[in-house]
C-alpha cells in the first residue's frame, strides 16, 4: 500500500508517503534556490504593486503590522479624555 519508494531529500529516510518528504516537519524545511527566492520575490511585489483591492489590504496590512508587529495606536474613548485636549487641527486626541 501507498505510494511508491522514495528517499527524503532532507533526512533521507526511505518511505512511501505521498510527496517527496517523508514527513511535514522535513517539508517544511525546504531551502528555496536564490534564483527561486528572487522570483517569488518578484511576482509578490507584482502582486502587491497591482492595484486590486485584495493587494491595497495587505499592504495596508503589512504597513501597519508587517514591520514591527505595533498596531495602529486607537483613539481613546471621549469619556476618558478630560478637558483641554484638543488639538489644533481638530483631532480629538493624543498619545499618552
Ligand atoms: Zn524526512
Amino acid at each position: 500500500m501507498g505510494y511508491k519508494s522514495k528517499t527524503c531529500p532532507k533526512c533521507n529516510a526511505v518511505h512511501n508517503k505521498r510527496g517527496e518528504f517523508c514527513s511535514r516537519s522535513c517539508g517544511n524545511q525546504k531551502k528555496h534556490k536564490p534564483e527561486t527566492k528572487v522570483l517569488l520575490a518578484k511576482k509578490q511585489t507584482e502582486w502587491l504593486t497591482s492595484g486590486t483591492d485584495e493587494a491595497e489590504v495587505a499592504v495596508h496590512n503589512f504597513t501597519s503590522l508587517g514591520a514591527n508587529k505595533v498596531a495602529e495606536p486607537i483613539a481613546p474613548l471621549r469619556d476618558n479624555m478630560g478637558s483641554g485636549r484638543f488639538v489644533q487641527d481638530g483631532d480629538l486626541w493624543e498619545e499618552v
